[in-house]
């Protein structure tokens, strides 16, 4: 009868311990195993028979030994349980997860609780570890990271050029202003609008257009540098700005990409488009009351690039 009732307290531990999803692993003060659940030998291919007994160490290269130790002592000696969440370390156990939809991650991410096994007379002879699979909640919180990035970016970033959007772009600029107004950097700022764009649209089409102002974005982008910030003010308008950069160098500038854009030419289906652009320059003064005054002054001096021909750079007067 005691057999029978032993036997059968066996087997719903056993079970138990089979049917958990998570790993429960419980070691000696030598880090021996002397559990080790059907989770564990699922995701391991290790079965108890093989590891029982034996070092967690020699099965596991990847737990850093001297870092195990330092974690579990408080458990042996204070009696405390301790938490190592994913956050602060991927794993414990370097499991390997098939998860086809979330193919970002091989591994499986782990929550692992590790608390005080006291025997009767209240000695911690013995440490249980609990593995948990939280894979899916760190493929989603990555997941929503990753798109966060995406977002941030693309709130930035106009859809057609890839450039600066006006919002993104006025930010800066604002920036710019005030950094300005404590020390003078000799920062310019630029607008260029393209001369006669609504003829583009009307000879070629809407879509061709839109090329148009893609290939000169591009133009921009590579004439100017790094930390430029080149943004699309408006359709086909743009508008930059130079940190550190007087107006004379700013005038040179412009002047090669005014030329640049003169001598190229768009291919839009079977038509070859050509155009040009007028440009307004303004440097840093003292005494502009706001960012927007001296964006004014840009947009007076392309205003007058304009009436005076087009296909020009104008310098907003001194
Ligand atoms: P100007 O030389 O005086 O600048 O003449 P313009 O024809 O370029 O005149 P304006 O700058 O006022 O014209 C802007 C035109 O740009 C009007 C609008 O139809 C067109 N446009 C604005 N945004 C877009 C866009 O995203 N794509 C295309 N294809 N056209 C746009
Ligand atoms: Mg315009
Ligand atoms: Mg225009």
């Amino acid at each position: 009868m005691a057999v029978d009732s032993s036997l059968a307290e066996m087997h719903w531990k056993h079970d138990l311990l089979g049917s958990i999803e998570m790993g429960i692993v419980v070691l000696n003060k030598n880090y021996e195993v002397q559990v080790w659940n059907q989770f564990m030998e699922n995701h391991s291919s290790i079965v108890p028979g093989f590891i029982l007994n034996k070092s967690i160490f020699d099965f596991f290269p990847e737990i850093d030994e001297q870092w195990f130790k330092r974690k579990a002592e408080p458990a042996f000696k204070l009696r405390c349980p301790v938490f190592v969440i994913w956050e602060q370390r991927p794993h414990l156990f370097k499991f390997s997860t098939i998860r086809p939809i979330t193919s970002q991650t091989e591994h499986m991410y782990q929550n692992i609780t590790i608390f005080p096994l006291a025997s009767l007379s209240g000695q911690v002879e013995q440490i249980c570890i609990l593995v948990y699979d939280v894979t899916d909640e760190a493929v989603n919180r990555q997941g929503i990271q990753t798109l966060n990035k995406e977002l941030e970016k693309i709130s930035r970033v106009d859809g057609l050029t890839g450039l600066y959007n006006r919002r993104y772009w006025e930010e800066q600029f604002e920036l710019e202003y005030k950094r300005e107004k404590r020390h003078d950097h000799h920062s310019s700022v630029v607008m260029i609008d393209i001369d006669h764009f609504k003829k583009v649209n009307d000879n070629y089409g809407h879509p061709a257009g839109d090329d148009v102002i893609r290939s000169l974005a591009h133009i921009i982008k590579k004439a100017t540098r790094e930390t430029d910030v080149c943004g699309r003010y408006g359709g086909e308008e743009f508008a930059l700005l130079l940190p550190n950069t007087p107006v004379a160098n700013v005038e040179f500038l412009t002047e090669r990409i005014r030329r640049l854009v003169e001598k190229y030419t768009v291919i839009h289906e079977d038509h070859e488009i050509n155009f040009t652009i007028s440009i307004g320059i303004a440097g840093f003064k003292g005494d502009f009351k706001s960012h927007t005054h001296w964006l004014e002054a840009a947009d007076q001096a392309l205003y007058r690039a304009k009436e005076s021909g087009r296909n020009k750079v104008v310098v907003a007067p001194e």
